[in-house]
């Protein structure tokens, strides 16, 4: 059974979901008006990686996360560059689910957009309004966060310290410095829907939980997101749920931010923000980002340098040459794949998705089976080979092996082994040449003769 850090109780907890076999989470997504940053990259893979461990050990994943295609950030760069906002959030939407397809993020299983709920949003507002959790004032609808027992349950906060330490309010009509809009009245030239409190657009915070409880339901099974949206997002996403009496997540879970060189907090105003679309021309192969966030903890920082995206790539490429020297096995040893390995990386994944050890089981393992392989032992190579890969791909990294050899060519290298063995020089050199000759190079190791590409 998974076990993961509960960012409500501050403990690993054990992931009982509300019915068995069956999970419910829900990842706050993007905001689209901009291109997609690594940041957007390591949440969007945590989240991916941990529904494929869950679907790997047989649960089925109902995976949400939704588009916020109506934001004041929208609205700025709609202003800025004289579009219409749809304009602007169908075109980084679009260049956010090629970003994600190129990291071999899975498409989530629903992917809502505010836009599509501004009725539902409505409807919870007036509710709130009705019990007197809400109050309208000139520029919008407010939440009342005093109308919560335990608001400040995520940020581990009392409700008096968050109001001491919040800033000094510009907008006098705010009974607390800590309510939140619910509703923004619309400005001349801003786009709106109708509501009770006249045209105006719902607040971020609303558009998430209302979608999160409108496809998952009650006590769905897991919230996530950056730590950066711990507070005030989530926590106003549950005092919401909380107000209306409805049960919220049973689980939250938060992932930590990348770091750019030196530890650096990556932001706009710093100048080192680092885009995929940057990065994937910086390193060949995306995979090799999924490598470097599977390396280090969910939890912890990441930082993405040169040095330490190329550590990655090496790292891949030891992989992949696992993957290429199996293929060359073909299906001569049936071995399955090791069972201590699997167990193994299945542990430490279940030990709140500790994928730095788990990975670190399976580079141990590519060692023992490069040595199985030299020293001729193929079926322990390949018994050890195939628990990687299996287990690598469970993590949605699909080892890619050099371009596989046709068998017909393997059968010359086998020949030619034979001929070797059999001191047939003559015989050995002419298949090697054979071999050459249809394109392929020829390799003497201590386990025989390789071919490559
Ligand atoms: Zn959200």
């Amino acid at each position: 059974m998974l076990r993961l850090h509960d960012t409500a109780t501050g403990r690993s907890e054990e992931l009982v979901t509300r019915q068995p076999g069956r999970a419910g989470i829900y990842v706050c997504g993007s905001t689209v008006y901009g291109p997609p940053h690594i940041g957007h990259g390591r949440f969007s893979l945590v989240y991916d990686i941990l529904r494929r461990f869950l679907e790997y050990s047989g649960m089925a994943v109902d995976h949400v996360s939704n588009v916020t295609d109506i934001d004041d950030k929208i609205i700025t760069k709609a202003n800025e560059e004289h579009r219409p906002t749809e304009e602007i959030a169908a075109q980084y939407e679009a260049e956010w689910w090629e970003a994600m397809s190129k990291l071999g993020c899975l498409l989530p299983t629903e992917v809502p957009h505010a836009t599509a709920f501004i009725d539902q949003m409505v409807q919870l507002i007036s509710e709130l309004v009705g019990l007197g959790s809400a109050y309208e004032t000139n520029d919008g609808v407010y939440f009342t966060v005093s109308a919560v027992a335990d608001y400040g349950l995520l940020a581990h906060q009392s409700l008096d310290s968050m109001r001491s330490g919040a800033r000094v309010e510009v907008n006098e009509e705010k009974r607390s410095p800590l309510d939140f809009a619910l509703w923004k009245k619309a400005k001349p030239s801003e786009p709106w829907w109708s509501s009770p409190w006249g045209r105006g657009r719902p607040g971020w915070h609303t558009e998430c939980v209302v979608m999160s409880l409108a496809l998952l339901g009650e006590g769905f099974d897991l919230h996530g997101g950056g730590q950066d949206l711990i507070f005030p997002h989530h926590e106003n996403e549950r005092a919401q749920s909380v107000a209306i009496g409805k049960s919220f997540a049973r689980h939250w879970m938060h992932n930590g931010m990348v770091e750019a060189r030196g530890g650096e907090k990556m932001s706009k105003s710093l100048g080192n923000v680092l885009l995929l679309s940057e990065l994937f021309e910086q390193i060949r192969d995306p995979r090799a980002y999924r490598l470097l966030v599977l390396q280090s903890h969910y939890r912890a920082p990441i930082e993405v340098t040169p040095t330490t995206l190329s550590d990655a790539s090496a790292a891949l490429d030891r992989l992949d040459a696992l993957r290429g020297r199996l293929a060359e096995l073909g299906d001569q040893e049936s071995e399955g794949a090791d069972s201590e390995v699997l167990d193994a990386f299945r542990a430490r994944m279940q030990d709140d998705l500790d994928t730095p050890r788990a990975t670190a089981v399976l580079f141990e393992a590519i060692r023992g089976a490069n040595i199985a392989f030299d020293a001729r032992e193929a079926g322990r190579g390949a018994q050890l080979g195939r628990a990687v890969i299996e287990c690598f791909a469970a993590v949605g990294l699909q080892a890619k092996g050099v371009a596989e050899i046709p068998g017909s060519v393997l059968d010359l290298g086998r020949r030619r082994d034979k001929a070797r063995a059999e001191r047939d020089f003559a015989a050995a050199d002419a298949l090697r040449a054979e071999i050459i000759g249809l394109g392929y190079l020829v390799e003497d190791t201590a386990a025989g003769t390789r071919i490559r590409r």
